[in-house]
């Protein structure tokens, strides 16, 4: 048995009611009680690690673009979506430019579920033609704004994947610092940071396996620096705009003080990158054979800050999301 509370304003909510956020203050919920544990639905996770050298650190990618629908958020809209399979829901909504949506339309479907996809009219032309192919319902906006309004009223009749805020999304997301604990050690992890999901699940998985001695340093794009007050700020590179990190939109992310803290925790912090080194970055990464999308190859471009500046140390970067859905 599981029942949701709220560790910001302490509501508790009744046995086995799912909410995609707190009705009273809106932030993100967490689980008492004992979950079901992590299961397999298309062989997402255990994504395979590849090591270089590079100016004198041992650099491990880790290929998350790998996943089945191309990105990390297979991990959380798996178990998010069985989980929705589980308390009884027939359909699931959720409001994304782009990985999320396809990953929800992508699990629904193999769960036998309906999605509804709402985007912003501008999203990729070639990730909405996914979304519908994997048998997704595509809803069009004029605006973000808009699309997130559309989802909150579906999300009366349908599961809300919710990611920022949905507790089940962030304990799938927790594999990722399970399978990375033992090459953690000693190790900085370096990892976009948009809505913060990534972030979160990492740690706590790293926790439960029991990590203790890493730094995780997050890279946001520089026009959507939500962190830059609240941690440790290396430096930025590659100029004052971030048009390219498509991925990384979120301006206020919901969670944002508890990524805050546990980036301050664990000696950590944020680069901050704009396109010129996004480019950069993504063309070198193409050559070294990862076939990555623009906001992931950030990764790249604040490992080689980070060596400029002469604080790197031996890493892992996080490849968050493929460059096939770009072509
Ligand atoms: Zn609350």
């Amino acid at each position: 048995m599981w029942r949701f509370y709220c560790p910001s304003c302490g509501v508790e909510y009744p046995e086995e009611k799912y909410l995609p956020f707190c009705e009273k203050c809106g932030g993100g919920l967490e689980v008492k009680g004992e979950l079901p544990g992590r299961k397999k639905i298309l062989g997402e996770g255990d994504t395979p690690t590849v090591t270089d050298r590079y100016r004198g650190f041992e650099v491990n990618f880790k290929l998350e673009y790998l996943n089945p629908s191309g990105s990390f958020k297979d991990r959380g809209c798996s178990y998010a979506l069985y989980m929705a399979k589980e308390i009884g829901y027939k359909a699931s909504v959720v409001d994304s430019s782009g990985n999320t949506g396809l990953s929800t339309a992508l699990y629904s479907s193999r769960l036998g579920m309906e999605s509804y996809v709402v985007v912003p009219k501008y999203a990729s032309e070639s990730k909405k033609s996914l979304i519908k192919k994997v048998g997704g319902n595509l809803i069009e906006t004029e605006t973000r704004e808009g699309a997130y309004e559309r989802a909150v009223e579906l999300s009366s009749k349908y599961y809300y994947v919710a990611h920022q805020t949905n507790p089940f999304f962030l304990y799938g997301m927790m594999s990722i610092g399970v399978e990375l604990s033992d090459l953690a050690e000693g190790r900085d992890i370096i990892i976009p940071v948009s809505s913060g999901s990534l972030l979160l699940g990492l740690y706590r998985g790293l926790l439960e396996a029991d990590s203790k001695n890493f730094r995780i340093i997050g890279v946001q794009a520089v026009e959507r620096a939500a962190l830059k007050d609240y941690v440790k700020v290396f430096g930025v590179v590659g100029g004052e705009t971030s048009k390219y990190a498509d991925a990384l939109l979120v301006k206020n992310p919901r969670r944002l003080g508890e990524i805050a803290s546990v980036l301050n925790e664990v000696g950590g912090g944020v680069v901050l990158v704009g396109d010129e080194a996004i480019l950069n970055a993504s063309e070198e990464l193409h050559r070294m054979g990862f076939i990555v999308e623009p906001s992931s190859s950030v990764v790249w471009a604040a490992f080689k800050f980070l060596i400029e500046k002469d604080v790197a140390r031996d890493s892992i970067l996080v490849l968050t999301g493929s460059g096939l859905k770009y072509i």
